[in-house]
């Protein structure tokens, strides 16, 4: 075990008494309500931010329409703004640490995990999108059916910023898809307002600092903490809100669908899943043990694209069930700022509720569990890691989304009978296929109703591969050379001559 230390700085960061990122420097809310911040590996309070009223949304709303209408960020030359967002990568790239640890201290995911997804991601990602700020076209071309007739015509389109976007975010890797939310907005010359969950705020803000030392400018990305349902709510219905980006749950993305429809605002929603594995039987057992093991149990399962059914064909199930029971049995279970413990706290006592609450409706049902390791803090928010074999389909946890480190194995009959029970479900974001069939490879991907498939692994994410949900796991794509496209508005313009 080795526990990693609380940098000073980090320390510093959640004593200060935070206000809201607006116009470029920090407000103080106009309420006096504050919401804490938990460390869900030991329960207690290590902070506070403000919690934003109807007013301060409205006013971080009037920074962002008034820095889009000023024109400053969005007619600076793309190279110069793509400057601008390289820079802002290598200001987390040097708060990396800072940016790791803070993450972990909110979100209770592995310190590991936070300095190679979120910090490390981050880079990344921004530095993707900030290249594409520099490959916005349009197209030329020559009218066919011109009027009158001998007249001549030349149009081309312009790919223009959309305008104010709120890129709303969830708690499961804060850093990470805050930069999805924010940065397509940014690079394609929007002015953006972030709203990070309640229960996990603190890198958006401190992003926000590293945005204005980058050289964005003031009130073209604002960040507001606040509750769901007041200040979020007002960000989406707000009427200068041209276009919501959105991570989270269904039934929110939802809710926000509905808001926007009412008024045509532009929505891009990615949302939750109930993400299946099919292993057939010519499958390679090993690479399906530790391959499974990382897709469901990472984070706690606390990943949009978790694998959380596996479908086993018969002849190889007694051995992905063996394998999987002893990665469970080996697995270390600990804070998140010890760098050897796999298995960390769920993110706060109310989904540490849900999720247990589904492994306890499973165990009266009778369903076959198999356990991890027991939690070691009383206070801390853990959740016993478990398998779950065979389970009814009836039962809530083999349909809903769980969002733990729970997984069901269930066994299979055919590749057919996999197919049939992988594709009923609501979701369709993310499902993986283990085979060592080119044919298998080939033919079943099409078949499978998910927005990504990947054959042989499961959750590989990389910023130039669409992502993103069919049926009820969303709408729209983020990542890829067309991830702009959802940022902009195309017009034509027509030139006669
Ligand atoms: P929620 O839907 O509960 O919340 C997401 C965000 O929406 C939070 O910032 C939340 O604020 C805010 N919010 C809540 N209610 C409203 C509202 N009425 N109007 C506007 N905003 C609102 O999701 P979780 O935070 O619980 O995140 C987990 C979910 O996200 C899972 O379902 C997961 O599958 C999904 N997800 C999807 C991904 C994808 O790419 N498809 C990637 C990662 C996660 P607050 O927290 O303050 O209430």
């Amino acid at each position: 075990m080795t526990v990693v230390s609380v940098l000073p700085e980090v320390q510093a960061f959640l004593d200060r008494h935070h206000g809201l990122y607006i116009d470029g420097t920090w407000t103080p809310s106009n309420g006096r309500e504050r919401l804490s911040v938990f460390n869900p590996a030991t329960g207690s309070v290590i902070g506070s931010v403000a919690d934003a009223t109807v007013e301060d949304i409205d006013r971080a709303v009037a920074s962002a329409r008034g820095s889009f209408l000023k024109r400053t960020w969005r007619d600076m030359s793309p190279a110069a703004r793509e400057r601008v967002l390289l820079r802002l990568a290598d200001l987390v790239e040097r708060d990396a640490e800072f940016l790791a640890q803070l993450e972990t201290l909110e979100q209770g995911q592995s310190i590991t995990l936070s300095r190679i997804l979120e910090s490390g991601g981050a880079q990344s990602w921004i530095r993707y999108v900030a290249g594409l700020s520099t490959k916005i076209t349009g197209q030329t071309f020559d009218v066919s059916i011109p009027l009158p007739l001998e007249a001549r015509y030349t149009a081309y389109t312009r790919k223009e910023p959309i305008g104010v976007v709120a890129g709303i975010i969830p708690w499961n890797f804060p850093l990470l898809i805050g930069v999805w939310k924010v940065l397509p907005a940014l690079a394609a010359g929007c002015s953006v307002i972030a709203k990070p969950s309640e229960t996990t705020p603190l890198t958006m803000l401190r992003f926000a600092e590293l945005a204005t030392e980058a050289g964005v400018p003031d009130g073209v990305f604002n960040v507001v903490t606040g509750l769901g349902s007041l200040a979020g709510e007002r960000l989406v219905r707000h009427h200068n809100v041209t276009k919501v980006s959105f991570t989270g749950s269904t039934p929110t993305g939802k809710r926000i669908a509905e808001h926007c429809a009412s008024r045509l605002a532009r929505v891009s929603l990615e949302l939750g899943g109930k993400n299946p594995a099919i292993v057939l039987a010519d499958a390679d057992p090993s690479r399906v043990i530790s391959g499974l093991t990382m897709a469901g149990f990472m984070n706690q399962g606390q990943i949009c694209a978790a694998c959380s059914r596996v479908y086993v064909e018969a002849p190889l199930f007694d051995t992905v069930a063996a394998g999987l029971q002893n990665a469970l049995s080996d697995m270390s279970i600990g804070p998140g700022m010890d760098d050897a413990a796999f298995i960390n706290p769920v993110v706060s006592a109310a989904h540490q509720m849900k999720v247990q609450g589904f492994l306890d409706s499973a165990s009266e049902a009778g369903a076959e569990m198999v356990w991890g390791p027991q939690a070691p803090d009383p206070h801390g928010f853990y959740v016993r890691p478990a398998l779950v074999i065979n389970p009814d389909d009836a039962v809530p946890l083999t349909r809903d989304e769980v969002f733990g480190p729970v997984m069901t194995l269930t066994r299979v009959a055919s590749a057919e009978e996999a197919l049939a029970r992988a594709n009923d479900t609501p979701f369709g974001l993310a499902s993986s296929l283990w085979t060592r069939s080119v044919d298998a490879a080939m033919r079943l991907p099409p078949r499978m109703d998910a927005g990504t498939v990947w054959v042989n692994s499961h959750v590989m994410i990389d910023p130039n591969m669409p992502f993103g949900g069919m049926k009820e796991s969303g709408i729209g794509r983020d990542f890829g050379t067309g991830w702009l496209d959802a940022f902009t508005e195309t017009k034509s313009i027509c030139i006669q001559h």
